[in-house]
This record gives C-alpha cells, sequence and structure tokens, in this order.
C-alpha cells in the first residue's frame, strides 16, 4: 500500500533502536526524510546511516537526551518543519509502589509525560498551519492495565493520555492526527532487561522467565519492532486521517477484555 508520504519530514526520538528504530525504519520504507535521536552518538549516527543506505532517503542523527530542555532544542532545531513526529524515550525502571519519591516521580513524568508533550507543543502548532500533521506517542500496555512493577510508567503515560485525549481533537480540524500506540512485550533490550527483573524476583533463568511472560501473550510469542513500526507508519499515512486520539493496544492478545 502506498502510504502517500514519500518526501515528507519526519522526527523519531529515541530512536537507535527497539521500538523507535522500529518506526523510524517503517517511515524511511515509505519516502520519508528522517531526524532521529538517542543518547549515544556511535549507536544513532550507525543506525542513521544504516537506514539512509537501505532506504535512499536522509536521514540526520542527533545525539541527546530528550527528556532535557537542552537536548530537545537540539532536536527540534534539526527536525524544523517536521510533518511527523513520533515521541519516545526510555521507560522507567521497575520497584515497588512504597519505594518511589518524589524525585522518582519527576523524572518518570519529565521522560514518559512532559518531553513528549513539549516536543507536541513545539511542532504541532507548524503542522496546524501547513494544514497536515500526524504524531505518535509510544506509551505502553500499563495505560490500559497496569503493570505493578512499573508504577512510575502506569503514572507518566496515564498522564500523557489524558493530555492527548483532550489536545487531539483539538487539533484534528487542522489535518493533524494524533495517536498513541500501546506496546505489549516486545523483543527489545528493554524487554531483556525486565525478562532479567523477573528471572532474579522468581529465582529462575532468563529462559524460564521469557516463557512465563510468552505465556500470557495469546500469540504466543513477543511482538516484534517491524510489525510495530508498521502500524506506526500507518498511523502517519493519508489513509489514517479519520483516526484521532486513539490509544492502539498491539499486545498480542494479553489484554483480555471485550472492547
Ligand atoms: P529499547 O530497546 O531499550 O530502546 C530504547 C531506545 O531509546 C534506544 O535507542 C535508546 O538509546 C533510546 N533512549 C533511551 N532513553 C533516551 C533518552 N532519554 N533520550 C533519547 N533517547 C533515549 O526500548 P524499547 O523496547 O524500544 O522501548 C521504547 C519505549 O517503549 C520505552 O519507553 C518502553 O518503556 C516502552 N515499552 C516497551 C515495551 C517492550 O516490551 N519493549 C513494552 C511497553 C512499553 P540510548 O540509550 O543511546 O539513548
Amino acid at each position: 500500500m502506498d502510504l502517500g508520504i514519500k518526501g515528507k519530514r519526519g522526527l523519531v526520538c529515541a530512536a537507535s533502536k527497539g521500538l523507535g528504530r522500529g518506526c523510524a525504519e517503517a517511515l524511511a520504507e515509505a519516502g520519508v526524510n528522517l531526524v532521529i535521536n538517542s543518547r549515544t552518538e556511535a549507536d544513532i549516527t550507525r543506525t542513521a546511516q544504516e537506514i539512509a543506505d537501505k532506504y535512499g532517503v536522509e536521514v540526520t542523527p542527533i545525539a541527546a537526551d530528550i527528556t532535557t530542555d537542552e537536548g530537545r532544542e537540539r532536536v527540534l532545531a534539526a527536525a524544523g518543519q517536521a510533518d511527523i513526529l513520533v515521541t519516545n524515550a526510555g521507560g522507567p525502571p521497575p520497584g515497588t509502589w512504597t519505594d518511589w519519591n518524589r524525585e522518582d516521580f519527576i523524572k518518570a513524568i519529565d521522560a514518559n509525560m512532559l518531553s513528549a508533550i513539549a516536543l507536541m507543543q513545539a511542532l504541532v502548532p507548524g503542522m496546524m498551519e501547513r494544514g497536515w500533521g500526524r504524531v505518535v506517542n509510544i506509551t505502553s500496555q500499563s495505560v490500559r492495565s497496569p503493570i505493578a512493577v512499573l508504577g512510575l510508567s502506569n503514572t507518566a503515560r496515564a498522564g500523557l493520555t489524558g493530555f492527548v485525549a483532550g489536545m487531539s481533537r483539538q487539533v484534528a480540524g487542522h489535518g493533524v492526527c494524533v495517536n498513541n500506540i500501546l506496546p505489549g512485550i516486545h523483543a527489545t533490550d528493554r524487554a531483556d532487561s525486565l525478562d532479567k527483573g523477573v528471572a532474579s524476583k522468581d529465582g529462575i533463568s532468563i529462559e524460564e522467565a521469557r516463557k512465563k511472560r510468552q505465556s500470557g501473550i495469546p500469540a504466543g510469542a513477543y511482538g516484534q519492532p517491524e510489525d510495530f513500526g508498521a502500524t506506526c507508519a500507518f498511523l502517519c499515512s493519508q489513509q489514517a486521517r479519520f483516526i484521532i486520539g486513539q490509544n492502539i493496544l498491539l499486545d498480542g492478545g494479553a489484554l483480555n477484555v471485550t472492547v
């Protein structure tokens, strides 16, 4: 399917690997010229080169921490008048609800709520003026079904979801579609580190921890960043113009609900 976005300009945050990279690759395949970001210079430079070589689009790497004002400024300066924005950042660490203090909450809210909001505030007005834009926020299944050990994520992402629910309807009339994708477990470094956490907590091997987590997924396996990226690219397509303020759950059926 031609997504109709060839030649558009996109910014994908936290994209040297994992879900962000999956989104960057799918947008590049659709012909979008990209600015991509992550903190580790060697990784983001290599990823940018690989994507540019594979898909023949322009890919500009910016090594910066997207959760800081200074990092976002540099990323936004490179992104210019982006038509497409994919917000993403590393997830907060696991723990227990009694352990987290104010600092921990502020850090999680900065990373997984306020950074995405700041990026939208910077780029969406230009999209509205030009009459076309797409925003996809990478959140988490924890928005629909809380994950006990990831209370910081449950909290921050719920805040972002509430913001998007209201804001997306205010910008839709200007041709800008804002939506969230909620990943269930996907085979990335983040999933590996959570597998390790389960293994050490339950005193089992990492393989056993992975099998245990997979057993809760009706599709029978972890999701793949490529499939996640394809969903993101579709939400950024011309054809997605009627999808507004939605929370698309990609979890292999793990959440056992009717609607
Ligand atoms: P990942 O494989 O660990 O990749 C994270 C990417 O983000 C890397 O490119 C990393 O590069 C970059 N990054 C991290 N912190 C950053 C920051 N402050 N500024 C800029 N770049 C940053 O993680 P993932 O699995 O793709 O997860 C992406 C998001 O989805 C996370 O918020 C995660 O919590 C959420 N999520 C993932 C899953 C899953 O199963 N994978 C499920 C639910 C939710 P550098 O370290 O070099 O910056």
